[in-house]
């Protein structure tokens, strides 16, 4: 069954999805009907097709693949996705099977929200993408029943939003032109590092853009602590302002040491995913790299920045490739946040929503109730 035929074989999308239920050889789950006054669950595989092969220290790919989530209550519907990059071990199949587990059906007041995730979160370990499905869904949802934005809920200045970075990876040094020229628009650049030709990528942004703040993801790609130090000084000399995830996530006394004398900030993404891993990284990073896929969601990556900026850590917001979906949920958060990172959905080429905006490199949210998303006829 096709997404189309399976969304209106559910009835407009209102589509449940209560325990149990079954999985069809195609991957595809069966479905009881949707009842009113309770949360129907329903979703559905969604390739995300990259515009450009995405190439970092450890790996290459040019699809992502993405599960879509809705949460319908009396009429009102709640978008959500998961998103997968391989590193993080999760699948379509696997957020199809823990989705597929789950009985919402049972919650009748929607804004029980910390009773709905601690439900979901209890029903197994790890799955933080498809558990993030639900969490940005019902978010979207809640949103939409109280008729405000989420950064409105909680009370965050839309005007602080900050510049976003754009990514540019690792590449031959003609596709590394082209791509600056296709930041040209942003006020901040990423760089993905780890490889052989770290310093020539960067030679070649100072020249194209020799103005512009440079954040350096390494992704685990350095192995020695005094190549990584010999690295921080050279490009606290090129417009660089922080690295993410210099060494492997395991090496923590390396990282420790290495925070200990870089100039430039240490922020640790692979390394961190929940909550409790923040009182873990004091001393270790300076900072982290809060992604709702690791987060299992906004519900707990509103805690994560209360509690990181109160022990004094830097906090960056960013995602994966994913559809404007999740990336603007992220979004509401980046008012009161020191770096973002939001650009997932402009490497896409198949988005299914509108959402925020960048103009002139700066995070635009909109006054849309919910997420501040708007599904784009036909996709
Ligand atoms: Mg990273």
């Amino acid at each position: 069954m096709n997404r189309r035929n399976f969304i209106a074989s559910a009835g407009l999308g209102l589509i449940a999805a209560a325990s149990p239920i079954s999985i069809s050889a195609l991957g595809e789950p069966t479905r009881p009907t949707a009842k009113s006054g309770c949360l129907n669950l329903s979703f559905f595989p969604y390739e995300l097709k990259l515009r450009h092969a995405f190439n970092l220290a450890r790996y290459s790919r040019t699809t992502t693949p993405d599960v879509q989530v809705q949460l319908e209550y009396d009429g009102v519907i709640g978008y959500g996705e998961a998103s997968m990059p391989p590193y993080l071990g999760e699948s379509v199949e696997s957020v199809t099977k823990f989705l597929s587990s789950l009985d919402l059906q049972q919650f009748t007041d929607p804004f029980r929200i910390d009773d709905i995730l601690t439900y979901v979160d209890n029903v197994a370990p790890n799955n933080r993408a498809a558990k993030a499905s639900i969490d940005i869904a019902l978010h979207d949802l809640l949103g939409k029943l109280m008729g405000q934005p989420w950064y409105k809920i909680w009370g965050y200045n839309p005007d602080k939003t900050p510049n976003t970075s754009f990514t540019i990876g690792i590449d031959t040094e003609e596709v590394v032109r082209q791509k600056v020229e296709e930041a040209r628009p942003y006020k901040v650049i990423k760089v993905k590092m780890g490889l052989d030709k770290d310093q020539e990528t960067i030679n070649i942004i100072n020249e194209m853009m020799p103005d512009v703040p440079l954040c350096v993801d390494v992704n685990q790609g350095w192995t020695s602590k005094e190549h990584a130090l010999e690295m921080c000084h050279w490009l606290k000399d090129r417009n660089c302002i922080f690295v993410e995830q210099p060494f492997d996530k395991e090496m923590i006394d390396e990282t420790a040491w290495l925070r200990e004398r870089s100039p430039l900030p240490i922020i640790a993404d692979e390394a961190f995913q929940r909550l409790p891993d923040i009182l873990r990284f004091q001393g270790v990073y300076d900072g982290i790299n809060i992604k709702l896929m690791k987060s299992t969601g906004l519900y707990e990556a509103h805690k994560m920045v209360t509690l990181a900026k109160s022990l004094g850590m830097k906090v960056m917001i960013g995602c994966m490739t994913e559809t404007s979906c999740a990336v603007t949920a992220a979004a509401n958060l980046s008012p009161v946040v020191d770096f973002a990172d939001l650009d997932g959905n402009l490497l896409i080429a198949n988005d299914r929503f509108d959402g925020m905006t960048v103009e002139n490199g700066k995070i635009t949210l909109h006054d849309i109730p919910g997420l501040g998303i708007t599904p784009i006829p036909g996709k």
